[in-house]
């Protein structure tokens, strides 16, 4: 008899089995965010053996970000890692034969389609609806399941959407609505975001580890056992509700009812965005990525404030209007203003200092 493999216990499984362990090794996800629903969700998917793992996200650890975002510790955030570089570190030494590919940018138009080429499902570790259009975009152009999930405070939500195929019928037959037949427009958030609110770090991962089954079932080609509801819940007040909204696919949906792809095709996009519990503003190159020598940089920069360097960033103090903001530039030439959550500010202080 042969000694037990590491998946032991998830092929004894009746809807995976050998087969579709094997299924799983041949598999492809895209991970956008390496937040609190990131870090769950690559852990898992690294864990139950996914074939490659494409992890995309733009910032860095930070002390704060340890209460959630489970494969981080200490020394990432002392070091300023960027988090996909933090992840893939762990997610090897957990899992060798996947295949973990960290890429430090924004998750952008620009780069957004040759990340998701080839891909099974892409999976939403986002805090933001920007980024999601994207992803919803990118679903039904290349007709990839996205599951969809968020959390804020104690609430936490999430779907699956199953496009339709770009011709002919998709493996998982009628098509569900995408994200955009339920929310045509960015919904509001009343204030609720974890900046002003929290998030309960069991809340995200309970939101993260559904994520991870829908995905597998994806993987698996178990299109039966895909929840096609709309799912939410709120783990304080001990309300759910799990919605049927197969028959909310809209003809007039601008993306997969009229397939009109705003977000990929840049018109809905901003340079400036502000980010999600960071009290930190993100800049990007107008004329996008540019490559920034960091050393010569820091030379300049050293007359107004500390400045540190590692492989990744450049990381600045610097004066503005009687404030020290923190700089955080990355190769590609994209910085995070924190200390500031006005755009204008940030742009301002990119653009003196180091020339954005
Ligand atoms: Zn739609």
């Amino acid at each position: 008899m042969t000694e037990p493999t590491r998946y032991h216990r998830q092929q004894l499984l009746a809807p995976v089995g050998p087969e579709g362990q094997a299924k799983l090794r041949r598999s492809r996800a895209l991970l956008v965010g390496c937040g609190a629903l990131g870090t769950v969700i690559a852990d898992l998917m690294t864990r139950a053996g996914v074939g490659e793992l494409v992890i995309v996200d733009r910032d860095v650890v930070e002390l704060t970000n340890l209460q959630r975002q489970v494969l981080f510790d200490e020394a990432d955030a002392e070091a300023g890692l960027p988090k996909a570089e933090a992840a893939a570190a762990k997610l090897r030494a957990i899992n060798r034969d996947v295949r973990v590919r960290p890429v430090v940018a924004d998750f952008a138009p620009a780069n957004a389609l040759p990340l998701a080429a080839g891909v099974d499902v892409l999976l939403d570790g986002t805090d933001n609806f920007e980024t999601r259009y994207l992803l919803n975009d990118l679903s039904v152009k290349l007709a990839v399941p996205y599951v969809y999930g968020g959390a804020v405070a104690t609430s936490g939500t999430l779907m699956t959407v199953l496009p339709a195929a770009a011709d002919g019928e998709a493996p998982w037959g009628e098509p569900s609505p995408c994200l955009r037949c339920l929310f045509p427009e960015v919904p509001s958030q009343r204030g609720m975001t974890c900046d002003t609110v929290g998030v309960l770090a069991s809340v995200s991962a309970t939101v993260a580890a559904a994520q991870v089954t829908e995905a597998i079932k994806v993987l698996l080609g178990d299109w039966q056992a895909v929840d096609r509801r709309l799912r939410s819940f709120d783990a304080w007040a001990n309300s759910g509700q799990a919605v049927d909204v197969s028959r909310s696919r809209s003809n007039d949906c601008a993306c997969c009812g009229r397939r009109s792809f705003e977000c990929l095709d840049g018109g809905a996009f901003s340079q400036t965005v502000s980010l999600c519990g960071r009290n930190a503003v993100q800049v990007k190159p107008t004329g996008g990525p540019v490559s920034v020598d960091f050393e010569q940089l820091a030379e300049s920069l050293r007359a107004h404030g500390p400045v540190s360097v590692n492989a990744y960033t450049l990381k600045a103090v610097l004066p503005h209007a009687g404030a020290e903001l923190r700089v955080t530039l990355f190769v590609d030439g994209r910085a995070i203003v924190q200390g500031t959550d006005d755009p204008a500010t940030a742009r301002a202080v990119c653009s003196k200092f180091i020339g954005l």
